[in-house]
């Protein structure tokens, strides 16, 4: 199709939306496997699950079956506020990069929390309120998560705590105060408030925190507490679910103009954006019907699928969490200092583990100064101001669009811009310093955490 006939951004009709979400698992062979009891490592059940988690949302995390799930009117009506995200076709990037290849991204920082995770919180706020509760408690590291769940939960007038990890509540104080505009609590991770928090504090006096740890806060703090649960951003099968809102309005709106990527690209965290985006292409090629290529980015500074082992592991650092099968670098590996605190997180999501595992998708990972480099270009000629988690995607794109410079391919290539870096100024500083470093794990510092996965027969 010529220039003319394609549009710089594709916006969906209301009336296009999507109004179910599409449920991965449920076109797999090889399911996910099953989260396990911490203590007796049998397979969890729903009633061990609806203590920490909304019931509602247990279902959904158990359920391999069931293709589309409608989603909710009232969350149909909250996702019209800045829904559907654009599909930009990025002419002027291409153009500055001279390659034949075609780039499409689809942009989920339309909203104050910047990112993608809105499309998970509203979902899990509304659920919460469903079942009559009070509030819900969450950790958050560079404070999208927790941003976007305090929008949700003051949109429906549920109280909120959040326990962020202590070195972005203190390098990030102005998300800090976007999340208490909203309403929520928030408290720096590992803190005196919870039990877990104090003995991670007496083991490791002085740390800045991670993941991992705030975590197990959060849960504690929902289960010890009469009329809360605990909601998690990423990782969980639930949150792959509520995020295929964005493959979805992305598959429809290429479909619209009869545009097939042939390679879809996303960082990835805790897997939710690249799964969400990559739902329903990879459902056409399980179901054998289209094929693509998929890439998952990873920082070099946390490399779970790229050289993370494939096995049961402990979500949390404090090991209240039920037990998931995944790619992991150990729940006890704390990546060094980096600044997309979004992809620190030690574990991927089961779903995406298993089809990595199945050959079905491809992971590099790579260094940060490199990620840096390549959002000030992106920035210079698309005019969005990339998160630095998205600037993985971005990345590996133009690797991709050179590729085809030198081979003349006319690839289409999409990925996900997940979000806006405002906040993450202090990082972009570092980059223009020349004061980023670009720490890679050794192999035997990996050996030495893996030691810590639990022996699970
Ligand atoms: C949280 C976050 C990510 C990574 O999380 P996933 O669950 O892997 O998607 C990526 N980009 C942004 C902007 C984020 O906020």
């Amino acid at each position: 199709m010529s220039k003319e006939k394609i549009p710089y951004k594709i916006y969906l009709e209301e009336s296009e939306m999507p109004k179910a979400w599409y449920n991965l698992r449920a076109d797999m062979k090889n399911k996910p496997a099953p989260l396990l009891n911490p203590s007796t490592h049998k397979p969890i059940t729903a009633e061990e699950l609806e203590h920490v988690f909304c019931k509602e949302l247990v279902k959904q995390e158990l359920d391999d079956h069931t293709p589309y799930i409608p989603i909710p009117q009232d969350i149909l009506d909250f996702y019209k506020m800045y829904r559907p995200a654009p599909l930009v076709r990025a002419y002027c990037l291409e153009e500055k990069l001279g390659t034949p290849a075609k780039i499409y991204y689809k942009f989920e920082g339309n909203n104050t929390s910047g990112s993608h995770k809105l499309n998970s919180a509203i979902a899990q706020a509304y659920y919460a309120k469903h079942q009559g509760l009070k509030g819900v408690t969450t950790e958050t590291g560079a404070g999208q998560w927790g941003t976007a769940l305090s929008m949700a939960c003051s949109y429906l007038e549920l109280d909120c705590r959040v326990y962020m990890v202590k070195v972005s509540y203190e390098q990030k104080p102005f998300r800090r105060e976007v999340m208490r505009t909203y309403g929520a609590s928030v408290t720096p991770s590992p803190s005196n408030q919870t039990a877990v928090g104090r003995k991670i504090l007496q083991e490791h006096p002085g740390t800045t925190g991670s993941l991992g740890c705030a975590i197990s806060e959060a849960v504690e703090a929902a289960t010890s507490r009469e009329g809360y649960r605990y909601v998690l951003g990423s990782v969980l099968n639930q949150v792959l679910l509520h995020q295929s809102i964005i493959g979805l309005e992305t598959k429809a709106a290429m479909d619209k103009y009869g545009i097939r990527p042939d390679v879809i690209i996303g960082c990835a965290g805790g897997g939710s954006n690249l799964g969400g985006l990559i739902s329903p292409f990879m459902g056409e090629k399980l179901r054998g019907e289209a094929d693509y290529r998929f890439i998952a980015v990873e920082p070099a500074s946390c490399p779970s699928l790229s050289r993370g082992v494939y096995a049961y592991d402990y979500c949390d650092t404090g090991k209240v969490c039920p037990l998931a099968k995944m790619y992991t670098l150990g729940s006890g590996f704390i990546p060094s200092a980096n600044h997309a605190g979004g992809l620190r997180y030690h574990g991927m999501s089961s779903t995406l583990s298993q089809l990595y595992d199945d050959g079905l998708m491809e992971a590099v990972s790579v260094p940060q100064t490199d990620v840096f480099a390549a959002a000030e270009q992106f920035a210079r000629v698309e005019g969005i101001l990339p998160a630095p988690e998205s600037s993985h995607a971005i990345k590996v794109a133009i690797d991709e669009a050179m590729k085809c410079k030198e081979t003349g391919e006319e690839k289409t290539i999409l990925f996900g811009l997940t979000g806006t870096g405002y906040f993450d100024m202090y990082a972009y500083e570092k980059f223009h310093d020349g004061k980023m470093d670009d720490y890679i794990p050794t192999d035997a510092v990996l050996a030495e955490s893996f030691k810590s996965l639990p022996d699970v027969k």
